[in-house]
């Protein structure tokens, strides 16, 4: 938990799917429910990792390197209609879902010749697939959670009701997790954190503005019609709606905004139990933490203390009956729309996916429900994917290539001219200590007490949920373990964490056009070195290099070395923030932690296939079968990672919200920063593709 604790590589598409919202990260799927003609018939390749057809050769690289590189992406991979987006990343992730599909329907052929894993996925999935079941059930389903909250008979007995609502991923009000404890990464301690919103962010509540109204509109009637589909009359129903919104705007108004959620300190407030206690009077504590089942602690993080506060106010200024409707409203908006009625479902769907992310139609179920699957048993179902499509001679190579950018990040170090040979030391001591994680995990999570019935879609939801809670709960004041993952093996994303000090490349990232072992070296280090060297930099970021080698938020700069860093970030934050999508222009705080990271990535990558070549003997004048020469491929490759096409609408909300740079920004903003690639195209000073000062941090 904490958005420090995780620098994935591209954006949270959780965010983008309001409607996937399992809580706890779960379901990965974008836009829910059925029924897409171009969804459920598309077939998706694996795109090789330099793809000529999507050059568009017509453009000048020095003018627009990204138009030539990715010109005909669009004409190729047009957005289908049930995605809100079309990249490469997203093609894979359309592909792997393919591989996944086929595992589970295997697994869902009932027969006593199935392991216990193979029956939990594959139970799973099929009863998410019967929308027949589901639908005969109706509403019904939810009644024992419904009844719980009709049953407050006063505020006082909010607590233990949070505290399940906590269990099964409701974040009414808040969060209460476990986390690496920023000062010790040693140990794990509880945290609570700011939450309760249903909208991506608490500007979406606050900003003025045609396009912001509008969506609080439609958001106030979706809720609207959500309570309706759960029984309240049509005549109750808008005032409901109109009092939810403004409870939750009075949340949003104590809410620390993403931009300085991304400052460690800002989010690292360890005090006693009795603590919190104080900033939240309207909320009895010792009888939240009992029904939680988390080990007994005294001490916690509360990561925002001013949001606590306020939200006390809410309670306390709240009447019982507007708390109830808005505990229905978090109920059902925290739900995955495959475990819901039909009519609960395409409402979710129409808010979340279309008015919100401009998707036009629902994925088909079946990519919904294997995105499911893999949420709840990423790990079980993610062994049987790597048994299927991950050769260990892949992970072999692709460790090769982590340790050749890591020495590329030892040598940058050594040359720098701005730091001093104190600093250097303990940077050198920091990259020696990250943990390269490849593949998939050590030790598989164990999954045995966890109960998956066939016929019971919401009750296995709520399960899964519930046993990665008390999964998570169970960490409160045990050691760390530094073999665990954050993402499951098909997951097409890498990630770098600060706490932990190392970087993690799940299985379905590490295949074309990101990584094919029958590929040229130049565009294996252009694409997923890039990546590696991406994940690798986040150590050295804005956020990253506040962590000491062992994980700890410890200063280990002096001081003139890190206003000289600081300096130099800001040439980034400039640079970037003069980007914008339609009227909205990119934040440049927000992303500078992924900006240095694709920067300083691209420079290691370049500069780990220099010396890679240099060993092999490789001629880098002379041109490939490609007709290109070996650099120009790194760049190529490189800018290949970035075609895309989103919708408006995503966009936005990603500009807004996400501390990545909308995809077409994140290769020429990298480009233009780097002679090197200016040579291999014959590009001349004052044409575009060259700055005019270029921004330098690592
Ligand atoms: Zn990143």
């Amino acid at each position: 938990m904490g958005p420090i604790s995780r620098c994935s590589f591209v954006v949270s598409l959780a965010v983008a799917g309001l409607m996937a919202a399992g809580s706890l990260g779960f379901s990965q799927s974008i836009a829910p429910a059925s029924g897409d003609p171009t969804g459920a018939s598309q077939s998706f390749k694996l795109i090789p990792s330099l793809d000529k057809d999507l050059l568009d050769t017509a453009a000048d690289p020095c003018v627009d390197f990204y138009r030539y590189a990715c010109g005909n992406w669009s004409k190729l991979h047009p957005i289908p209609s049930d995605s809100p987006y079309s990249d490469q990343f997203y093609n894979l992730d359309q592909y792997n879902r393919q591989v996944l599909h086929s595992i589970l329907e295997g697994a869902a052929v009932a027969g006593s010749a199935r392991d216990a894993n193979t029956q939990k996925i594959g139970d799973y999935y099929a009863t998410c697939m019967d929308e027949d079941a589901i639908q005969k059930k109706g509403v019904t389903a939810l009644q024992p959670e419904l009844d719980r909250i009709n049953g407050l008979a006063s505020k006082d007995q909010l607590p233990e009701l949070l505290a399940h609502f906590q269990l099964i991923g409701v974040n009414a009000f808040l969060g209460f997790g476990s986390q690496q404890d920023f000062k010790d990464a040693t140990r794990e301690i509880a945290v609570v954190t700011q939450g309760g919103l249903g909208l991506p962010e608490k500007d979406y509540y606050l900003r003025t503005g045609e396009k912001d109204e509008e969506i609080r509109k439609q958001y106030v009637q979706h809720i609207g019609n959500m309570l309706k589909l759960l029984g309240t009359s049509d005549a109750e129903a808008a005032s409901a709606a109109q009092a939810i919104m403004e409870l939750e705007t009075a949340l949003a108004k104590v809410s620390m905004d993403v931009t300085s959620q991304r400052e460690p300190h800002n989010i690292y407030h360890v005090m006693p139990n009795s603590g919190l206690q104080a900033l939240t009077p309207a909320l009895n504590w010792e009888r939240f933490y009992p029904k939680t089942g988390a080990p007994v602690f005294s001490e916690l993080n509360v990561a925002e203390p001013e949001f606590f506060k306020g939200m006390n106010a809410v309670i306390a200024d709240t009447d019982l009956a507007t708390i109830k409707l808005y505990l229905r409203w978090q109920l059902v908006q925290s739900l995955p729309g495959t475990t819901l009625p039909k009519a609960l479902d395409e409402e979710q769907f129409d808010f979340g996916g279309r008015k919100l992310v401009g998707v036009p139609e629902q994925e088909p179920r079946w990519k919904r429900c294997v995105g499911a699957t893999d949420g709840a048993l990423g790990e079980a179902l993610g062994k049987a994917y790597v048994e299927r499509q991950f050769p260990a001679s892949s992970k072999a190579q692709s460790l090769q290539m982590i340790h050749d950018v890591e020495a590329a990040l030892g040598r940058d170090i050594e040359s720098l001219d701005w730091m001093s040979p104190a600093t250097k030391k303990l940077a050198e001591e920091k990259l020696h200590l990250i943990a390269n994680k490849v593949g998939y995990p050590n030790q598989w999570r164990d999954y045995s007490k966890l109960t998956v019935e066939r016929g019971d879609a919401l009750g296995n939801n709520l399960r899964a949920v519930e046993f990665e809670s008390h999964r998570q709960l169970a960490k409160i004041g045990k050691p760390v373990n530094r073999d665990e993952w954050g993402m499951s093996p098909p997951t097409v994303n890498a990630y770098y964490s600060a706490s932990m000090n190392d970087i993690n490349f799940p299985a379905g990232v590490l295949q074309s056009p990101f990584f094919d072992p029958s590929s040229a070296a130049a565009l294996n280090y252009g694409h997923i070195g890039l990546f590696m060297g991406h994940e690798i930099t986040h150590g050295f970021d804005d956020q990253g290099r506040q962590f000491d080698g062992h994980g700890n938020l410890h200063d280990w700069w002096t001081k003139e070395d890190a206003d000289k860093f600081t300096q130099k970030a800001q040439c980034i934050v400039d640079e970037y923030s003069h980007f914008s999508v339609g009227d909205t222009k990119l934040n440049g705080k927000l992303t500078l932690g992924e900006n240095t990271a694709d920067n300083g990535g691209m420079r290691l990558a370049y500069m780990a296939f220099l010396a890679r070549a240099a060993e092999q003997g490789t001629d880098l004048e002379k041109k490939s079968a490609s007709g290109y020469t070996p650099v120009q491929e790194v760049f190529l490759g490189f800018a290949q990672d970035w075609c895309a096409e989103w919708r408006p609408e995503l966009e936005r909300l990603i500009a807004t919200t996400d501390p990545h740079s909308p995809d077409r920004f994140r290769a020429n903003g990298v480009l233009v920063n780097m002679p090197e690639f200016g040579k291999a195209f014959g590009c001349k000073a004052g044409q575009p593709m060259v700055a005019v000062k270029a921004c330098r941090v690592w």
